[in-house]
């Protein structure tokens, strides 16, 4: 079992597979971005290799993001080959759900387990601002797919100042009522060149709690206020699904983080929020023995810092959140 220094056990590996995306959603990249080449992305098997080294330092939860996930080429095949290592009990895909429709059932079928899908409001002229791209029928259709397959769901909704504090964030916890999901309202991180503007519009879950309890009644606590994951769960009255909140900001959740991340470019960010990484695709480029690899990423996880220093506007700018994953 991999350990950092303060004790905390590390097992969940988020994996970007691209920095690309096919939407641009305001909270996340500015509006021209320019991605890396093919060539210094992780190939598929060089993936794999660094994959099957987490999963013997006792990594047991793989989530692949982005980007967008969607549009690696060999998705499927990825899943498959992670979802049968000796040790992975469930592989996760973070999405904006655009694809979903064609892919939903080749990735259960391949051993996809759950599938989280970003949607910030259910009006479609909000969610185009939102997304500066998108369509928001696709991303229905690609729920309805997902729901189809037999994957478990959950949706992320990032609530931002002045767009889809309102009426969505109400829209989105109606969900509940009649779909088994989770529901979550992630409160945005300052992170990247973006930092300016995610900082002047994030929206506290305090704000979010009081606006759908106002509309929607009194939502009672899940699992005795336990963390499941980073989400603090609620319900509300008559619901079959949860809600979710995600408060790195106004909540900070460090104590108990249990994950790092691996770059599309193959490097190992320890915190989503700290700059600090270390490079995994060149020493596996230079043909290093798994046993020095292994090495490798145990001493680094060793060092995974405490905790982000929003606190003290100490904020991470080498990436924006698409290059790193969420
Ligand atoms: N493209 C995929 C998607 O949108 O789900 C995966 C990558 S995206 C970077 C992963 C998650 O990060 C999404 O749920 C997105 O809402 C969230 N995210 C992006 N920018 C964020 C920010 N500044 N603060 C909090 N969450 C953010
Ligand atoms: Fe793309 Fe996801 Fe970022 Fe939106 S949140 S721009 S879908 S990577």
């Amino acid at each position: 079992m991999a350990r950092d220094q303060y004790g905390r056990e590390i097992r969940y590996l988020r994996v970007s597979l691209t920095d690309a995306c096919n939407l641009r959603c305001v909270y996340c990249m500015p509006e021209h971005m320019t991605f890396r080449p093919g060539s210094a992305l992780l190939q598929d098997d060089e993936l794999l290799t660094l994959i099957g080294l987490f999963a013997e330092l006792g990594f047991e939860k793989i989530r692949f993001t982005g980007g967008e996930p969607t549009l690696r080429r060999n998705l499927v095949e990825l899943v498959r080959a992670v979802a049968a290592m000796a040790g992975i009990r469930t592989v996760g895909l973070t999405t904006n759900g655009v694809l979903l429709d064609f892919l939903a059932r080749p990735l259960r079928e391949a051993g996809l387990s759950s599938v989280n899908v970003s949607l910030d409001t259910l009006d479609a002229a909000r969610f185009r601002q939102i997304t500066r791209w998108g369509n928001l029928r696709d991303v229905l259709a690609g729920l309805e797919a997902a729901e189809r397959a037999g994957l478990r769901i959950k949706l992320n909704a990032v609530p931002v100042r002045g767009w889809n504090d309102g009426e969505d964030v109400v829209a989105l916890a109606r969900l509940t009522l009649e779909k088994p999901w989770q529901v979550r309202f992630i409160e945005m991180m300052p992170v990247g060149q973006i930092a300016g503007f995610q900082e002047s519009h994030v929206v506290s879950e305090t704000e979010v709690r009081a606006r759908i309890e106002a509309a929607l009644g009194k939502m009672t606590v899940e699992n005795d206020g336990q963390l499941d994951g980073e989400a603090r769960v609620y319900r509300l009255p008559g619901a079959r699904g949860t809600i979710g909140f995600i408060s790195p900001v106004s909540q900070p959740f460090c104590a108990g983080c249990n994950r790092v991340r691996l770059t599309a470019d193959g490097m190992l960010r320890l915190c989503l929020l700290r700059e600090t990484e270390v490079d995994l695709r060149k020493p596996l480029r230079a043909g290093w023995s798994r046993e020095r690899l292994r090495a490798l990423i145990a001493e680094a996880i060793r060092r995974k810092p405490w905790g982000h220093g929003l606190a003290e506007h100490d904020f991470a700018t080498n990436r924006v959140m698409s290059e790193i994953g969420g």
